[in-house]
């Protein structure tokens, strides 16, 4: 029977979103968060942007050093040959790609204006394809914008445009969040059947059902014979009302009632990462967890009311459909309520050793000190608020590649 994978495009959808960013050490914590976590493929970039390179270059090498030694690492470029050249030219050892086009008629008319067919849409998507596959990336997943406002016909031969050349999934994007949990589950089952290749399922919070439309959809991949790989973002961060959270799709497609015996995940994920990775992203993105958000919210696990206090004391499933350790939370949350020494861009030697050594970390000389201290004030410029012990860490272990993360080279 297929399986369910995950492909976070956290680093991708999450940092296009409007009034939100990350800096690229914080992408690259997420990208090991993932990895940890058993995340099939992070999403981790724009193999076409310029600012992007270094990021990209130096999270290729951590995979190639064994440190991302799982996940694979995906770049999001337009479904355009060009931009295939550029991205390789940029990222010439990126091997993981998703390419992207609009297929609605909405679309076709409203945003290319009369300039581009059906026609058109399909053979610059072949010809994207091509490229990819010329210059050798080991697997190119083809998404269909705005798929859910395309006609399911065009949408089935786009796909197998895709199949036949060569695309190992088809993206199923439902780019506006209009779908439902019965619209996308018939549209999944039609594309898996009648395409024959791989769905993602890629679903936005516009109505509140990115989380329900993953899970719907993921089963009409299966169900049509397909595996389905769907798209998330830590805590939901995504463009508009956001994407489907990771932690509460994992949950659902784990927990919901009859789905989990029946529905299985082609890679284990370790959810006890769940709490770490969901306060990183809300720290780095600076947008604090909802106090009711499934799993990590402050709420998720509290009662006040008698009767079910009363209940869950009694036993814990009373009022509990899964438990507080198996998210990786119970520790207590330590705030510093008195002197603080904190990394920022001016921080100096002094307070910078410090810190590192309430981290147990030492320097074999003043010169090797003083080099990490110029990496965290780099790195400090770019986050903008103080660096967490993970990345200051990272910093000490891999200078070199941090170096490379902090490179910005602006063209002539
Ligand atoms: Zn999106």
């Amino acid at each position: 029977m297929a399986k369910i994978y995950f492909i976070d495009v956290t680093n991708r959808d999450g940092v296009q979103t409007a009034n939100l960013g990350l800096s690229k050490l914080e992408k690259t914590l997420i990208n090991m968060y993932l990895n940890d976590m058993g995340v099939f493929q992070s999403e981790f970039g724009f193999p076409t942007t310029r600012h992007e390179s270094f990021y990209l270059q130096a999270n290729l090498e951590l995979a190639d050093i064994g440190i991302l030694q799982s996940i694979r690492l995906g770049g999001w470029i337009r479904a355009i040959a060009a931009d295939v050249e550029k991205a390789f030219k940029l990222v010439p050892n990126i091997k993981h790609l998703n390419i992207s086009i609009s297929t609605s008629d909405q679309m076709i008319q409203g945003k290319f204006k009369g300039t581009k067919s059906r026609e058109n849409v399909v053979s610059m998507m072949v010809d994207a394809l091509e490229a990819a596959r010329a210059h050798g990336a080991a697997s190119v997943g083809v998404n269909a914008e705005d798929a859910s406002r395309t006609k399911i016909d065009f949408l089935v031969r786009f796909g197998l445009a895709a199949k036949e050349h060569g695309a190992n999934r088809l993206r199923y994007c439902d780019t506006l969040g209009y779908d439902n949990a019965f619209t996308i589950y018939e549209s999944a089952k039609i594309l898996a059947e009648d395409v024959g290749i791989p769905i993602e399922l890629h679903c936005h919070g516009d109505l509140g059902m990115a989380v329900a439309n993953s899970l719907a959809g993921a089963k009409g991949a299966i169900d049509g014979g397909q595996d389905a790989y769907i798209n998330t973002t830590i805590n939901g961060i995504g463009e508009r009302a956001g994407n489907a959270d990771l932690i509460a799709t994992v949950l659902s497609v784990t927990k919901s009632k009859g789905f989990a015996n029946k529905y299985r995940l082609g890679k284990p994920i370790d959810l006890t990462k769940a709490w770490k990775v969901s306060k990183f992203a809300s720290y780095a993105f600076g947008v604090p967890i909802p106090i009711n958000q499934p799993g990590v919210g402050a709420n998720a696990f509290a009662h006040g009311s008698g009767i079910h206090a009363d209940g869950v004391l009694k036993d814990p499933e009373n009022y509990e459909l899964y438990s507080f350790n198996e998210l990786g939370r119970g520790e207590p949350d330590l705030v510093e309520t008195g002197r603080e020494i904190c990394s920022g861009q001016y921080i100096g030697i002094s307070g910078f050793s410090h810190i590192m050594g309430q981290l147990e970390v030492s320097f074999d000389d003043a010169r090797q000190a003083e080099k990490i201290l110029e990496l965290a004030r780099y790195a400090n410029v770019e986050a903008q608020k103080p660096l967490v012990e993970d990345e200051l860490l990272f910093i000490a272990k891999y200078p070199e590649i941090t170096k490379k993360l902090l490179t910005l080279i602006p063209p002539e």
